[in-house]
């Protein structure tokens, strides 16, 4: 029930007053960010931009994009998600009144978008029978040799993240001048926002950089076009461990981080985050290989070893690097006290874990600063 009693209000707002960790929300849509900020949310950490393209009014067009022969084919429907995409933006700056926003470009397995191959394949059996010469049976046939040609035997560890960024920028320019756009009409409105763009599965700091340069220049170009001033951020995920191990590097390209920990823990253990749940992990527990189930709660000793690393030589790069967590993780008790001690400025998590994040990190504050004192008189 999002209605939190006045005692559990009162205990939240002393939390606030006592918690050094930032608590933010996962929220993609303007309900989820009003449910954010209805939770007490200081902003948002992650805004998963793939779920705006799951609307089934724009699947349609999404799938002319990803079908499209060419660039030209490409601009076509990327043109036509553009104002839908800027409504979108525009629509969850206004709900955030200002405070921070994440927004994550585009980061699905590009199969997702499209038609379920099995059942295409009985439509195709179907028509070669019924209606061998007609056009819907060449356009499922084309439709059919794309999905064969899009699948991926790891879809998970394949064409996603700034991987599709990489190959169609344009993908990702209209998602920026989509940003910039909303931001240019907040302004206009009397809101100022300052957008964060972050971009998904980076392995490589020479990813980041090419795609932090098209931002750049997308923001160069709007704000000619508009003669409008506005400031941004331009950050990355870290949910690669080669991205973690070269935070150094990736760190000279990146305004903020934000841990991965959903894909830095199937990346670093090699385990699927799709199946290993249904299929072993539950033994894995009960044998006691493992404490806990690590998609649930961070593994220190391994994905919390990289969450560490990526701290600290980000921040060797960048003193006042601005990093948080926005995997699952960061809606967990025990893993938000290991994200307090490893020194991230923010957690992010669902809404409705927002509450229990912010009394987790006061938790956390308390018990480190209580062992500090006790430290400070035992060395005294
Ligand atoms: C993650 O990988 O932890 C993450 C937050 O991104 P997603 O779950 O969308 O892959
Ligand atoms: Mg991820």
């Amino acid at each position: 029930d999002p209605e939190l009693s006045d005692e559990f209000l009162l205990l939240l707002s002393w939390a606030d007053e006592v918690r050094k960790l930032g608590v933010r929300a996962n929220a993609d849509n303007p309900e989820d960010a009003g449910k954010a900020l209805e939770f007490g949310a200081g902003g948002i950490g992650l805004c998963r931009t793939e779920h705006m393209f799951m609307d089934p009014k724009r699947i349609p067009i999404v799938q002319e994009m990803i079908l499209a022969e060419n660039y030209e084919e490409r601009m076509i429907a990327l043109d036509k998600l553009l104002p839908m995409q800027q409504g979108d933006f525009e629509g969850i700056f206004e709900a955030m009144q200002g405070l921070p926003v994440t927004i994550r470009l585009l980061d699905p397995p590009m199969h997702e978008f499209l038609p379920d191959k099995e059942e295409l394949l009985v439509e195709v059996t179907k028509l070669q029978m019924t209606d061998p010469d007609s056009s819907e049976l060449k356009e499922k046939e084309y439709l059919l040799k794309k999905v064969n040609q899009l699948a991926e035997f790891n879809p998970m560890l394949g064409h996603r993240g700034c991987r599709l960024g990489m190959i169609f920028p344009e993908i990702y320019e209209m998602q920026a001048k989509a940003i910039f756009n909303a931001v240019v009409t907040l302004i206009d409105r009397g809101l100022s926002v300052e957008p964060e763009i972050m971009i998904p599965l980076v392995g490589h700091v020479n990813e980041l950089k090419a795609m932090r340069q098209l931002v750049v220049e997308t923001a160069e170009k709007v704000k000619e076009e508009t003669g409008k001033e506005f400031n941004y951020l331009v950050g990355t995920m870290i949910e690669i461990p080669r991205a973690a191990l070269t935070a150094d590097q990736i760190a000279e390209e990146a305004d903020f981080f934000s841990f991965g920990t959903n894909d830095l823990t199937q990346t670093t253990f090699g385990y699927s985050r799709d199946d290993a749940e249904g299929k072993f992990l539950q033994a894995y527990i009960e044998q006691k290989v493992l404490p806990e189930n690590p998609f649930a709660v961070l593994d220190q000793q391994g994905v919390g070893k990289l969450v560490e690393t990526g701290v600290k030589l980000g921040r060797q790069v960048k003193p006042s690097l601005k990093t948080g967590i926005c995997g699952e993780h960061g809606g967990e008790k025990s893993s938000i006290e290991f994200c307090y001690q490893a020194g991230l400025d923010y957690v992010s998590c669902s809404p409705y874990r927002v509450p229990l994040a912010r009394l987790a990190a006061a938790q956390a504050t308390i018990r480190h600063e209580q062992s500090n004192e006790k430290a400070t008189i035992v060395s005294k």
